[in-house]
């Protein structure tokens, strides 16, 4: 990166600070693709298993410690969750997966929720899909992989939990994790290591949001 570039990308990175410290709220949790609100604004949405980190992360995002609700209980995840940012986009929170508790018939119910979302929905510009860091992919997380792949939604993987691990052990991971997408059309190939935690990726994180949705201010 030359002088000039890394003043330019400083600058985006602070234009991404202002983005996500301006107001953001909580829009709706819907529990049908019947309810979702309107598709005009763009849309990033994250899934991931349960207990990975996602709360945790969008409250980092936008610098709160209770927009989205961290906690381990199952049931507080069971919708889809729009927060709205800055009248300019929303972030979607989708319903856990791999969650051992829950019966079968529910977990088909969320899975199917979170697959309708991601198939119809055509203001949503790309999907976070957040992996453990200190687990990598793991064979639960095929499925809504292939479900993005077919459906031809563009997603990216997010590790989580990095602070857990140390640096070593993370590029190591990182390397796995983007030997394992290699093959998959719609992933992106870059992945992102963040800590909650520490904050480690998140300004890089809301830059690619603030990109992705094509947000100026
Ligand atoms: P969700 O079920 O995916 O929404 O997961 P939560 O955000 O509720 O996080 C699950 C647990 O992991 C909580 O105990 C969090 O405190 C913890 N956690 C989440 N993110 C991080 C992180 O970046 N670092 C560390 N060390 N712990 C985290």
């Amino acid at each position: 990166m030359t002088e000039s570039e890394a003043e330019q990308y400083a600058a985006e990175i602070e234009a991404a600070r202002v983005l996500f410290a301006r107001p953001v709220s909580f829009v709706m949790g819907a529990v049908s693709v019947d309810q979702l609100p309107s598709a005009e604004l763009p849309e990033v949405a994250f899934a991931g298993r349960s207990n990975v980190g996602k709360s945790s992360l969008i409250n980092a995002l936008v610098g709160q410690n209770h927009l989205a609700r961290a906690s381990n209980e199952p049931g507080r995840t069971r919708e889809l969750n729009f927060f709205l940012l800055n009248d300019a986009l929303h972030m979607v929170d989708l319903p856990g997966y791999g969650w051992a508790r829950a019966s079968k018939v529910a977990v088909k119910k969320f899975q199917n929720l979170g697959r309708d979302y991601l198939r119809g929905r055509p203001n949503l510009k790309r999907a976070y899909l957040l992996i453990d860091a200190r687990h990598g992919l793991k064979e639960v997380d095929n499925e809504p992989m292939d479900a993005l792949d077919k459906a031809a939604v563009s997603y990216q993987i997010v590790l989580t939990k990095a602070d857990k691990i140390k640096p070593a052990e993370r590029a190591r991971v990182i390397e796995a994790t983007q030997a394992g997408i290699r093959k998959r059309p719609a992933a992106h190939p870059i992945v992102l290591a963040t800590s909650s935690e520490t904050g480690l990726g998140i300004p890089e994180l809301r830059l690619e949001i603030m990109q992705t949705c094509g947000v100026t201010l």
